[in-house]
């Protein structure tokens, strides 16, 4: 069985005792071990990052951006390589695992300005012969926590802008996927980033909580569910690091009356299903507002009972599989407690065959009506393929709908109107907004990041936040007196 170990100042390590199995979804077969990183494991990366960190951010901004260029340049090559590790591990259908690389490679793409995004801030003369500058440091030894939806994407939200700033990381990615981040150290590796400057420990609580604490770890960035978000930012914030946590989510979709119906229902079917529904900017409630909801729902079933599911390693399918058996069993009870609480079943994907994948973690899409603010199905993040239409009878009761919701990552309205949808990008409490676009992911040079309890901390990710993130401020107040400078007993005020 081939064993997946950890990456540390340079080189593939293990010492763990502890092991914990990979699968491939789609085949519902063990494919690799992986090691759970120990104390002693963790200590060993953030002294070696630790010991990287002065020259690294005493490389010129402009050399520490030639290594993420030719890490970019590499990525190109190798994206088929690589999604396929993604898919294979995720399960996600290998054009998605190619497009969640190249939304990451966008961020190292950013990251590559960072003789621009370090720019600082001089003002002349703010007293006679005095200047006042301000600049942007590193860190230091800095960690990124990432979950197994995006095994390549999420790690590069954080890593390239940490790394451009000047920061040494430590990254542990989710033991579910791990192999992509290895295989990523090991390029940057090739493209001539300096031992320790990039870490990968795999692992479990045991190494998070080490990473949350250490003393050495400036600040630690994380992507996952709720509950552990929350633990990560209250345990870290206690032990004083800076802290980002992205949480999970719940995002609606309203569409209005005059909405482009098949548009709407041909961006609702990518966004509910794409991915099988593992994406935290998936589209889980669609909220048909006034007329519309019969033929919206009639439409919606047609599509989603003719979805083309499969071994993501093949070529033209919409979805793959779950990522593991637990979740399937947890995404198929929600699909029972829906229909348990009086929810419509227009579409149940709990039915299927997949040939080939008899054991992997297959469901197919599922389609709930007439679904209501109280049901589990409605209040809880799924994170599988379940689209429940909540129906409303005006545009004010679906705003307050989403803006009662706990999450507030991602939504999107469908209309024609220009009114109705500046109201809503205007009103609505919610982080990433999207106006007749279903997944509103914003760009790599602007910043990712929810709202309400899909984020603790202050700042989003990548673009200026992450740089911002990354970063620490020095205000510097400078003059070279030609004569003596007599003391001054009182404020200083600038003359
Ligand atoms: P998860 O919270 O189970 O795991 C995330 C990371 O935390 C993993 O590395 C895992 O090993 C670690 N972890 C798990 N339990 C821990 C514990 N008790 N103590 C310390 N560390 C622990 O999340 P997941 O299942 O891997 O990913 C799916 C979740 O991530 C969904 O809720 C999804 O919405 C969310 N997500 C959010 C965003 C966003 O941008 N807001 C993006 C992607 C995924």
């Amino acid at each position: 069985m081939k064993q997946i170990t950890h990456f540390i100042n340079g080189e593939t390590t293990n010492a763990s005792a502890r092991s914990s199995a990979v699968f491939n979804p789609a085949l519902g077969t063990q494919t690799a071990s992986v090691s759970l990183a120990s104390v002693t494991e963790v200590e060993a990366a953030i002294q070696s990052a630790k010991a990287a960190f002065p020259a690294w951010s005493n490389t010129s901004a402009l050399n520490r951006a030639r290594v993420l260029f030719r890490f970019k340049m590499m990525l190109e090559e190798r994206i088929d390589e690589l999604a396929r590790i993604v898919s294979a591990e995720h399960g996600k259908v290998f054009e998605d695992a190619k497009g969640e690389i190249i939304r990451g490679m966008e961020v190292v793409e950013f990251a590559c300005g960072a003789p621009s995004i370090l720019k600082g801030e001089i003002t002349e003369q703010v007293g006679t012969g005095v200047d006042a500058y301000s600049v942007n440091q590193a860190l230091g030894v800095v960690a990124g926590i990432t979950p197994f939806n995006f095994p390549a994407m999420v790690p590069m939200w954080m890593w390239p802008v940490a790394l451009a700033c000047g920061n040494t990381f430590i990254l542990k990615p989710s033991e579910k996927n791990p192999t992509a981040s290895i295989v990523i150290a090991q390029w940057l590796k090739e493209c001539g980033l300096p031992d320790g400057v990039f870490n990968v420990v795999n692992g479990d609580k045991e190494a998070v909580d080490v990473l949350l604490t250490h003393k050495d770890i400036q600040a630690v960035s994380f992507v996952g569910s709720t509950p552990i978000a929350e633990y990560i930012y209250t345990t870290a914030s206690a032990a004083g690091k800076r802290v980002q946590a992205l949480g999970g989510a719940k995002n609606h979709m309203i569409v209005m009356p005059d909405a482009d119906l098949d548009a709407a229902v041909n961006a609702l079917t990518g966004a509910a299903y794409g991915s099988a529904g593992e994406r935290c900017m998936a589209i889980s409630v669609a909220v048909a507002v006034g007329d519309i909801a019969d033929s919206l729902v009639e439409k919606l079933a047609d599509k989603a009972r003719n979805l083309k599911i499969g071994n993501g390693a093949e070529l033209g399918l919409d979805m793959g599989p779950l990522i593991s058996k637990e979740h399937l069993a947890k995404v198929t009870g929600y699909v029972a407690a829906g229909v348990a609480e009086g929810a419509k079943l227009v579409v149940d994907g709990r039915d299927i065959q997949v040939e080939g994948g008899e054991q992997g973690y297959f469901l197919d899409g599922c389609l709930f009506d007439h679904v209501t603010p109280d049901m589990t199905i409605y209040t809880d993040e799924i994170f599988g393929p379940v689209l429940c239409v909540v129906r409303v009878d005006d545009y004010a009761t679906a705003a307050k709908l989403i803006n009662d919701h706990e999450y507030g990552n991602g939504t999107s309205i469908f209309t024609r109107s220009g009114a109705v949808a500046r109201k809503f990008t205007h009103d609505i409490q919610v982080g990433m907004v999207g106006v007749n676009v279903p997944i509103p992911v914003p760009m790599a040079f602007h910043s990712f990041g929810g709202w309400k309890r899909s984020l603790f901390g202050g700042h989003h990710m990548h673009g200026p936040e992450g740089v911002k993130f990354y970063t620490k401020r020095k205000a510097i107040t400078a003059r070279w007196p030609e004569g003596d400078m007599a003391a001054e007993f009182v404020m200083p005020t600038m003359k």
